[in-house]
């Protein structure tokens, strides 16, 4: 049984504000997977908010400090221009961040074989005491950091094909070796980093993998990759649980980048590291929402993803 997180406050987080982070995003896939007849059975479960040791094993606490204290009145901007909040924003990353750890939750406990998180805020440029690029909190990092600090795993992968890089999830585990973090991004692009040299430091050395990505390429260019690159990295490490920043903003419909991909090659990558979990940790997957912004491509993408994750074997 397949698993997926939703929760009201997710609509509501800048609800009324102009965004391309939008909340017809959070109600375009959730409308979309009520309706689907390509994924029938769906565990809809309610989010629970992120417990603050969670948060705080990832971030600064004086940061999470000054998340929590906002109170908000009208949209207020979190950095130099593009991370906005208002009045639900707080409860809203809180639900979010605590839909990635009970997404793990539910895989760890086998309730579910895979848990697709739809929250929003998302999370993966998020620094350790930074708000940045419409995110707040790290979801993917928290959950990680869940894994690893309250359920006693020794090696998480997070797999992020999200078409901008992963800042935030590089910065927080670059050096550390229990985490393999993999990024497929645009490069150059937003945000600027996701450099192939940045492969770790210290004892992380070797356990990030940047893998950029020329404007323009497609699923062709992506599958290549993936089988070059990403996979035998997986199968080297041997995850005992994997995660995926799973942005769909990569889809040759969205604004927000230049690639070509489809929601059948969403697909074909979910499969891909389906199989990847199968062989080294049980299967066991959990995806986040990050980015995807033109609706009917995010929702069709959404689709794909959870078809294949709940697919035979899953
Ligand atoms: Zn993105």
């Amino acid at each position: 049984m397949i698993g997926f997180i939703y929760h009201e406050l997710f609509a509501k987080h800048l609800e009324g504000y102009a965004h391309v982070e939008s909340p017809e995003r959070y109600l375009a896939v959730v409308d979309k997977m009520k309706r689907s007849s390509r994924v029938p059975h769906i565990s809809f479960r309610e989010a629970e908010p992120a417990k603050r040791e969670w948060i705080e094993a990832v971030h600064d606490k004086s940061y999470v400090d000054s998340i929590l204290s906002l109170r908000i009145h009208r949209p207020v901007v979190l950095d130099w221009g593009d991370t906005v909040a208002t009045s639900a924003t707080v409860e809203a990353a809180l639900h979010s961040a605590g839909a990635g750890v009970q997404a793990v939750r539910l895989v760890l406990d086998g309730e579910c074989s895979s848990v697709f998180s739809a929250g929003r805020p998302p999370g993966h440029h998020a620094e350790k005491n930074r708000a940045m690029g419409f995110c707040i909190f790290n979801n993917v990092a928290i959950a990680s950091a869940y894994l690893l600090e309250e359920c006693g795993l020794s090696r998480v992968a997070v797999v992020d094909w999200d078409v901008h890089h992963g800042n935030g999830t590089e910065s927080i585990f670059l050096g550390d070796d229990r985490l393999l973090y993999i990024s497929l991004h645009q490069y150059p692009h937003y945000p600027g980093s996701g450099h192939a040299r940045i492969t770790g430091t210290g004892r992380g050395e070797g356990y990030n993998l940047n893998i950029p990505l020329e404007s323009g390429a497609g699923e062709e260019r992506y599958l290549e990759e993936f089988d070059r690159q990403v996979l035998p990295a997986l199968d080297r490490f041997k995850p005992e649980f994997l995660l995926i920043s799973a942005g769909f903003d990569g889809h040759r419909d969205d604004l927000l980048s230049g690639m070509r991909l489809t929601g059948d090659s969403f697909g074909r990558m979910t499969a891909r590291l389906k199989e990847a979990a199968e062989k080294n940790c049980g299967g066991r997957i959990v995806s986040l929402l990050e980015g995807g912004y033109n609706l009917e491509a995010l929702a069709d993408s959404v689709e794909k993803h959870l078809e294949v994750l709940a697919g035979a074997g899953g």
